[in-house]
C-alpha cells in the first residue's frame, strides 16, 4: 500500500483499499467464471446476484422500509434535478426549495421547468456559509415537497437536523449518504450520485416511496419515469454494472465496519480533529458557520492566496493530495468521506501546524 497517498478529493473520492483490490481481481475474472465482471451480461446470474446483494446491503445499512424502492440509475445526481420535478410536479404543481449552495441552485433552475417553485431561504448572499434554522422558512401548504441538499459539498455546510414539515421531503444526499443515521421513513425521495460516498462515478442511487411512482405524468419519456426503473428492478436497460458492483463492495465493507452507526462515530472524530486544528489557530479560517459545519467537506482558507497555493503544493508533495478548494470559493477543502482514514486527517493536522510555523505572517 506504500504507493498510495491520502486523497482528499471531493469526488470521485477515496474508496476502501480492500474494495479496490477485490475489484481489480474481479474485473479480470469474476468468481472463477473465466469472464471479467465488466464483460458479463447484466442478466447473468452472477451479475443479478451482485445487484441483489447491493440492494439488500443498502436496505440493511439504512433500515429502508419495505414500501420504498431502491433504484440504480444513470445520469448522475444532476439528472435527478429534473427527474424529481418532472415526475412529481407535472408542469403545474408547487414545490419548495432551500437554496444552500451550487447544487441546490442548479436543482432550482431545473425545477422551474416543471412547476411553480418557491425558495423561502437562501444563504447565497453570505457565500452559502450556512443552512437555515427551522424558524427561518415556511413551506406553503400546497407544496408537493420540500427539497434540500443535506450536505453542501462545495461550501462545507450540512443540515444537522432534518427539516420538520408535513410536506414530503426530497433530499440530495450525494455527499453524505451513509455517513450518519437518518430515518428514511421521513422522506419521499433520497438520491445520491455514487462518486462521493458510495463508489465510482456512473451510478446514481434513488430511494423512493412506492406510492409516488403513480404520480408521473403520462407524457414522461420512458427512461425518465421512476416507475419504468422500479417495475424492472433497475434492469429496464443495461445498468452501470461496474459501478453497481463497486457500490455493493463498498456496502459490504461498511457492514464490516459496524454499519452506519459505527461509521458516524468515526466521521465525527475525523471532522472534530480537523475543526479543532482550524479553531485553535488564527492562521486557518473555516468557511462555514459553526452550527452548519459539515462532517464531510471542510473548506478553509490561509492568510493569503499565495500561501494557499504553497500549502496545497507542499501538502501534495508530502502525500496529502486533493486539497484545492472549489473554484467558486477558492482556498482549501478537505473531503473526508466514510472511506477516508483517520490517519490521513491526523497527518493533515500535523502538516497544518508545521506549515504555520514555517510560514508565519505578522
Ligand atoms: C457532486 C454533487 C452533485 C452532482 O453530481 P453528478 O453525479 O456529477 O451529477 C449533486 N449534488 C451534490 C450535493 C453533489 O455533491
Amino acid at each position: 500500500m506504500t504507493d498510495r497517498v491520502f486523497n482528499f478529493s471531493p469526488g470521485p473520492a477515496t474508496l476502501p483499499y480492500e474494495v479496490l483490490q477485490q475489484a481489480g481481481k474481479d474485473v479480470v475474472n469474476f468468481k472463477n467464471t473465466g469472464i471479467g465482471l465488466i464483460e458479463s451480461s447484466h442478466r447473468s446470474k452472477e451479475f443479478m446476484a451482485v445487484a441483489d446483494q447491493a440492494e439488500s446491503s443498502l436496505r440493511k445499512l439504512m433500515h429502508i422500509p419495505d414500501n420504498y424502492k431502491v433504484l440504480f440509475l444513470q445520469g448522475g445526481a444532476s439528472s435527478q434535478f429534473f427527474m424529481v420535478p418532472m415526475n412529481l410536479l407535472g408542469g403545474t404543481k408547487n414545490a419548495t426549495y432551500l437554496n444552500t449552495g451550487t447544487w441546490s441552485k442548479k436543482a432550482i433552475k431545473e425545477a422551474h421547468l416543471f412547476g411553480n417553485i418557491s425558495v423561502p431561504f437562501s444563504s447565497e448572499e453570505d457565500t452559502f456559509n450556512r443552512v437555515p434554522k427551522q424558524e427561518e422558512y415556511t413551506v406553503a401548504d400546497n407544496s408537493e415537497y420540500l427539497y434540500f441538499v443535506s450536505n453542501n459539498t462545495i461550501y462545507g455546510t450540512q443540515f444537522h437536523d432534518i427539516p420538520q414539515t408535513k410536506t414530503l421531503l426530497v433530499s440530495d444526499m450525494s455527499s453524505d449518504i451513509l455517513s450518519r443515521s437518518i430515518d428514511v421513513s421521513k422522506f419521499g425521495i433520497i438520491f445520491a450520485g455514487a462518486q462521493k460516498n458510495l463508489g465510482p462515478a456512473g451510478v446514481t442511487l434513488v430511494i423512493i416511496r412506492d406510492d409516488l411512482l403513480a404520480r408521473t405524468p403520462d407524457n414522461t419519456p420512458t427512461m425518465l419515469s421512476y416507475k419504468t426503473h422500479a417495475d424492472k428492478g433497475s434492469m429496464f436497460n443495461t445498468p452501470p454494472c461496474f459501478a453497481i458492483y463497486v457500490v455493493g463492495e463498498v456496502l459490504k465493507w461498511l457492514l464490516g465496519q459496524g454499519g452506519v452507526e459505527a461509521i458516524e462515530i468515526k466521521n465525527r472524530e475525523k471532522a472534530t480533529l480537523l475543526y479543532a486544528a482550524i479553531d485553535s489557530s488564527d492562521y486557518y479560517k473555516g468557511h462555514a458557520e459553526k452550527e452548519s459545519r459539515s462532517f464531510m467537506n471542510i473548506p478553509f482558507t490561509l492568510p493569503t492566496k499565495e500561501l494557499e497555493a504553497q500549502f496545497i503544493a507542499e501538502a501534495a508533495a508530502s502525500g496529502l493530495k486533493g486539497l484545492k478548494g472549489h473554484r467558486s470559493i477558492g482556498g482549501c477543502r478537505a473531503s473526508i468521506y466514510n472511506a477516508f482514514p483517520k490517519e490521513g486527517v491526523e497527518k493533515l493536522v500535523l502538516f497544518m501546524k508545521e506549515f504555520e510555523k514555517q510560514n508565519p505572517v505578522d
